[in-house]
């Protein structure tokens, strides 16, 4: 069998045909009607009075720390167990994260390690302005309970859903909770722009600045050249919000035939003793945007990767825990021991090759090289 790909978007003749739309038009960039259309899907996808499409998610997650007002002296709750880019937009403003351990069964951030930190700590309180959390792997964060600890002290509260657009949380869509939530829009994601992503918000006036970050720190009306802040060019263009806007039609079919892996995938490896599958809570409804199994002795890892990688099928160590990243470690003096449970989850899941139109073929191949483990690692 060839090499299997980790991950493939899934387009067709809709994308390509929305693309060449464009590319027959003179308006390339610079807002138009993909970008609004491809917002007022976002927008309702996650149930969101407004949504500002920007160039990528980390973006998103910029001028959201931005246009809420941190920056220097500030501190922000976040997980250490995510994708660097929800830790890197606290530094990009100067915002001190401070990182709170996680549940183990959900990889989310705990709300009551959050609860217990806050209360234990008046200098700490004084700093703390906000939490970030993280819906990890489609699987939404706790919003019931961060909502309620950001309500008690006063902190702004921001979704990082770059991993869940299409899930739920107690019948609520994914990037409806917080001050504002982001969508991400890279090929390994639910959908894809190529690059890209969106601020979503119901607050006009951080919608408002944020459309001005993405474009320059322009007003709303000014002139073409007046500027009213410092901002950024963090504009999605024509192009990659039409394969967006096909994207988005396509929305249901994409989740369905993701899940349908998923649940091939569960099928045939929640009885394999070595490992764990994911679980899920009862009160969430999760799209999936990875696969990733749990190794019941971390030790036990390289083993699997090697023996899968020699077979042809590539996997990821995802996520490793962000405050060991080196810059991270250096910056903070952050070191190992200091969030256990992100470390124990860190050393052993491992994200198995995924996408909505893996056949199941490729699934058996993946699941026989695991399975024929089996004794070796009992
Ligand atoms: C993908 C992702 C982002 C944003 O990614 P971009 O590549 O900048 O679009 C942010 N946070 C998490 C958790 C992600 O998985």
């Amino acid at each position: 069998m060839n090499e299997l790909p980790m991950s493939a978007p899934d387009i067709t003749d809709r994308e390509r045909e929305l693309v060449i739309e464009v590319l027959n038009t003179p308006n390339l960039s610079g807002g138009g009607p993909m970008l609004q259309q491809l917002e007022a899907m976002c927008a309702a996808c996650a149930g969101r009075k407004y949504a500002i499409a920007v160039s990528s998610g980390t973006a998103a997650l910029h001028i959201i720390v931005r246009g809420l007002g941190l920056g220097p002296g500030d501190a922000v709750i976040t997980t250490p167990y995510s994708f660097v880019a929800s830790s890197n937009c606290l530094l990009y403003e100067g915002v001190e994260p401070v990182f709170v351990d996680i549940q183990q069964d959900t990889f989310n951030i705990d709300p009551d390690r959050i609860r217990k930190l806050l209360h234990g700590n008046a200098a700490l309180r004084r700093r703390v302005k906000g939490i970030l959390a993280v819906d990890v792997f489609g699987h939404p964060a706790e919003w019931d309970s961060l909502k309620a600890i950001a309500v008690e002290y006063g902190l702004r509260l921001i979704e990082d859903s770059a991993e869940s657009l299409g899930s739920s949380y107690r019948g609520r869509p994914a990037g409806s909770f917080g001050d504002a939530g982001v969508f991400a829009f890279y090929p390994n994601k639910q959908i894809t722009t190529g690059e890209g992503g969106a601020v979503l918000t119901d607050d006009e006036g951080l919608a408002e600045v944020c459309r001005s970050l993405r474009n320059q720190g322009r007003g709303p009306s000014s002139e073409w050249l007046e500027h009213v802040r410092l901002g950024y060019n963090y504009r999605l263009s024509e192009i990659h919000a039409a394969l967006g806007v096909a994207q988005m039609e396509r929305l249901d079919d994409l989740l369905a035939k993701r899940a349908q892996v998923a649940a091939g995938y569960t099928q045939r490896l929640q009885n394999v003793p070595y490992l764990s599958v994911p679980s899920r809570h009862p009160d969430v409804d999760v799209s999936w945007f990875v696969y990733v199994i749990r190794l019941k002795n971390g030790s036990h890892r390289t083993q699997v990767v090697q023996r899968l990688k020699e077979k042809g099928i590539p996997t990821r160590p995802y996520f490793p825990a962000i405050h060991l990243m080196p810059f991270y470690a250096a910056q903070f003096g952050f070191k190992p021991g200091d969030f256990p449970a992100t470390e124990a989850v860190a050393s052993s899941t491992l994200a198995l090759p995924f996408h909505g139109n893996m056949d199941e073929a490729s699934m058996d191949y993946v699941c026989d090289q695991l399975l024929s483990l089996t004794e070796e690692l009992s």
